[in-house]
């Protein structure tokens, strides 16, 4: 439901980051009547939102950090095929960052983190659907059953806790035995015998396609989307005035900080550190896959979800710590192409396409979504691990709210930066 008041008087709105997010914030601003400019060093949609899973997922508030988190992990970080690993040498950095974050998995800070992410999460489909209308995206969205798959109903049992938590803040949800498994999607191997199958949920096709949709369209109804690095803040009594670029400065009105895993420079620069550490993922797309899969699929044994797409099937999961600046390692990502022959045993792996992509994450796995304390014309709308392309349409509304002036309609108390601040 959308608040009624208006938008408030007219402003030139800067956002930084052409992701998911920034192209949300952006397109919800223009239609609130803001002369809207986005600036990003890659065109839109090559960041992390270029090679995401796709997966429009209401149901995904539960953080990864649960209860029993730090007991598994030794487990997953020396399993070659497990999908945690860590460079070694990063870990001093990370550290301080890891140990906050096991710190959140206590059933208290769970059950408070999964309150406020449902907030963000639910209706992502109906979010994307309503930022997509009129644009090119419409055709990228696929409402559709997305499926959890398990061996068997004993490995689901042991993932109790989660899915009582999703249960409780009303996923809805078919469990299915059996043949039924098959009969959802005949791909699947025989040996897994169990699936949950989880209703109003969707993918989109070409998740990187999708944001370019969006600046196209930005651009029709007379918004700029520049190719620029921001490479510093110019700050006034004020607030920020100008942003150096590597090319000219800009000036600036109000501005959007939407730079996804790279936001923390930038936050720094206007008074809020923030813990933000980088969530490397990989994905592998089969780009003569032989099969047709029929819906997304997250494989419970091997952590991956596995989505058809417009450009072939993609296969995508594992979790990285090695910061921003390190190279990716690949050898990650193929891991996931012996993961999908377990899952589709027909699946051609010959010929595929591997990426890399940094998930914006804080240690309590929450998002940054609000107003600067330090400056009347900074919003901030980063640090959406691993559920951005789910909550980035929402995300783009509530900013555009904010800045009306506009109630927003769900609780985003405990999104504030200040949570930071010592
Ligand atoms: C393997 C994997 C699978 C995933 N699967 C899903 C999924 O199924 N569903 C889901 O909801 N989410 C998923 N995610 C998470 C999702 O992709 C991210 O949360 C989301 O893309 C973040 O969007 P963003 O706009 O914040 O960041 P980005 O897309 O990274 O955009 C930030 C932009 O800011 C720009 N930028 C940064 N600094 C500067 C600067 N100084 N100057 C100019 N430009 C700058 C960057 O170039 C970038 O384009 C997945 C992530 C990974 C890695």
């Amino acid at each position: 439901m959308q608040a009624t008041s208006s938008p408030g008087p007219r402003r030139n709105v800067t956002v930084i980051g052409a992701g998911i997010v920034g192209m949300a914030s952006a397109i919800h601003l223009q239609r609130d009547g803001h002369d809207v400019t986005v600036v990003d060093r890659l065109p839109p949609g090559e960041g992390t939102s270029f090679g995401n899973a796709g997966i429009m997922t209401p149901s995904a508030f539960v953080p990864v950090t649960t209860p029993g988190f730090l007991r598994k992990v030794p487990k997953m970080l020396f399993d070659p095929m497990g999908p945690l690993s860590l460079r070694w040498s990063y870990l001093p950095r990370a550290l301080p960052w890891l140990l906050s974050y096991v710190g959140n998995a206590t059933p208290e800070k769970v059950e408070t983190t999964a309150t406020a992410l449902s907030g963000l999460t639910s209706g992502s489909v109906q979010e994307h659907q309503a930022l997509a209308r009129g644009t090119g995206a419409e055709p990228f969205l696929h409402p559709a059953t997305y499926a959890y798959v398990y061996k068997d109903e004993a490995q689901f049992e042991r993932e109790s806790y989660t899915w009582g938590l999703r249960r409780r803040h009303g996923a809805k949800m078919t469990l299915l035995r059996g043949p039924e498994v098959r009969e959802m999607e005949p791909a699947v191997a025989p040996d897994y015998t169990f699936a949950v199958a989880l209703h109003d949920h969707g993918y989109v096709s070409d998740p990187s396609r999708l944001v370019k949709a969006l600046a196209e369209q930005l651009e029709r109804a007379g918004g700029r989307v520049l190719r620029r690095e921001v490479r510093d803040i110019e700050i006034g009594p004020a607030g920020p005035t100008r942003l150096l670029t590597d090319a000219d400065p800009l000036d600036l009105d109000l501005l959007i900080v939407a730079a996804g895993a790279w936001s923390g420079a930038l936050t720094k620069r206007l008074g809020n550190p923030v813990p933000l550490e980088s969530e490397r993922g990989y994905h592998v797309v089969l780009t003569d896959p032989g099969i047709a899969p029929r819906v997304a699929i997250m494989s419970s044994t091997g952590k991956f979800v596995a989505t058809p797409m417009d450009m072939g099937l993609r296969v995508a999961g594992l979790v990285e710590f090695g910061g921003l600046e390190g190279a990716p390692n690949f050898k990650r990502a193929r891991t996931l192409l012996k993961h999908v022959k377990l899952l589709y045993p027909d699946a051609n792996t010959e010929s595929f396409t591997e990426w890399m992509g940094h998930r914006p994450a804080l240690p309590d796995s929450l998002p940054v979504i609000g107003r600067s304390p330090h400056f009347e014309n900074v919003y901030f709308a980063f640090g959406h691990q691993h559920i951005g392309l789910a909550t980035g349409p929402k995300t783009g509304r509530l900013i555009a709210d904010l800045v009306a002036g506009r109630r927003p309609n769900i609780d985003i108390s405990a999104f504030g930066i200040e949570r930071f601040s010592a």
